[in-house]
């Protein structure tokens, strides 16, 4: 059987390896799988509103009622499907990549990505069997269904606003022409912040920046942050789950600071709290974590991992390094207009700025790198590569990670969705990753061409 789900979703690039007639089979194994209330979404891509139109007519036709809930973010989706009781949910969207790509992210009744075992269930329908139509007097309905409001409302609820509001706080805000500009304005502004705004109009093509915030692509918030003055920026991708933050000088922000300064509020108000994560996070985060009495839950890479860890053991806190915060007083995804509202909180509660806040959290070195690797060789590389390689401490819980006795670490693991290894190494200082990094790579590559030869 081939693969249909990634790490998070269904992705492909628009009428080459997702089409209308993909997106409408699909959605109705899901409307099949998942029950009969579904709510849908999109995001502003050119390609979202047809693959939109396929998904409503694949859920009716399986006899689900639509609640069609239009343009929004993906977290804003996920959180009303919980609020409104209903049975789940999809959202048409490919998240960061290029505007070529689009694709589905499907949600259970409880708000979160469904668990991998439901996707293998929709999977095999999808492949082997056929989804069940059902008679034309049993088609379903279709609501449209206005949730922003109550969303936002949601957000400001689970933060101490009153006491933001005092602060009257300046934020510079891009959404990167995405839809987080529908939801992160308004929050902002019943939290009394004045706003500056770029790349706020929603536009498929993502004219001003890449849909995925990174550190080369995020100068025009660096401008804004100076020129206005503004206390952060915050830079979300094109579906809204993401935010990566920039503190008053305009400095970049990695996502390991944004989930590290979180999770060191978050064990301050529940010591001796867990913290999911993955295996590739910073050293920064349990140090912050251990330090409060709290524990780490470790994961496999990918958010949707973490999501369901959170549920299954009932954990309130966890998050990615790549500026994917879950809180789950609110809901245990990614959400990057809640991530914004509790930087904002703990601002506005140690009357500090984000610079001085974040210069007190562990800080460590970090590289991330990778090498080509055809995808029908990968398993076979890592079975050598785990005999190959040296270090006192081995975990497989993922790829290979090595921990060594002075604290550094690094992570090999076949990437789920692209023909190559990622590599992920911390160390204290640069230098150290480097080698460390280099000497593995070397590795993995002789191992890739003694397979290959
Ligand atoms: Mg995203």
């Amino acid at each position: 059987m081939t693969k249909l789900f990634g790490t998070n979703g269904v992705r492909g690039v628009v009428n080459q390896e997702l089409t209308v007639e993909m997106v409408t089979r699909l959605s109705s194994c899901i409307g099949n799988t998942l029950g009969k209330e579904l709510a849908i979404g999109r995001d502003g891509r050119i390609s979202s509103q047809m693959f939109y139109n396929a998904a409503v007519s694949g859920l009716l036709s399986v006899g689900c009622n639509v609640h069609d809930f239009g343009l929004l973010p993906t977290p804003t989706l996920q959180y009303c499907i919980k609020h409104l009781n209903l049975d789940g949910g999809l959202m048409i969207t490919a998240s960061h990549n290029p505007p070529q790509f689009n694709g589905v992210k499907v949600v259970a009744g409880d708000g979160v990505e469904i668990p991998r075992s439901v996707e293998e269930v929709i999977e095999e329908m999808y492949f082997s069997k056929e989804p069940k139509l059902v008679s034309w007097d049993k088609i379903g309905k279709k609501y449209s269904r206005d949730v922003i409001d109550i969303y936002i409302n949601e957000v400001v609820s689970k933060v101490d606003y009153k006491k933001i509001k005092e602060k009257k706080f300046k934020i510079a805000l891009d959404p990167g022409n995405g839809v987080a500009s529908i939801v992160a304005p308004l929050i902002a502004q019943k939290l009394g912040c004045t706003i500056y705004t770029i790349n706020s109009d929603i536009d498929g093509t993502f004219p001003g920046r890449e849909s995925e915030p990174r550190p080369d692509n995020l100068s025009n918030l660096q401008e804004l942050v100076k020129t206005t003055g503004s206390d952060l920026g915050v830079a979300f991708d094109g579906d809204g789950d993401r935010s990566i933050f920039l503190d008053e000088n305009g400095e970049i922000l990695y996502g390991d600071r944004s989930f590290a300064l979180t999770a060191k509020d978050f064990l301050n108000r529940y010591p001796g709290s867990k913290v999911v994560t993955s295996v590739s996070s910073s050293n920064a985060i349990v140090e912050v974590v251990e330090k409060a009495g709290g524990s780490i839950y470790w994961t496999k890479v990918g958010s949707v991992d973490i999501s369901r860890a959170m549920v299954e053991n009932g954990i309130m806190f966890g998050g990615e390094e790549n500026g994917g915060v879950m809180y789950g007083l609110h809901n245990p995804v990614r959400d990057g207009s809640m991530t914004m509202a509790l930087i904002l909180w703990i601002m506005a509660n140690e009357g500090q700025s984000l610079s001085n806040l974040v210069s007190q959290l562990p800080q460590y070195a970090q590289l991330k790198d990778r090498v080509k690797c055809p995808n029908n060789i990968k398993e076979q590389v890592l079975k050598l590569l785990e005999k190959k390689v040296k270090a006192p401490k081995i975990d497989t819980m993922d790829g290979l990670k090595l921990f060594y006795p002075d604290g550094s670490w690094i992570l090999i693991r076949p990437s789920g969705t692209e023909p190559i290894y990622r590599i992920y190494a911390e160390s204290d200082t640069l230098e150290k990753v480097t080698k460390l990094v280099e000497e593995n790579k070397n590795l993995i590559e002789e191992t890739i061409k003694q397979l290959v030869s």
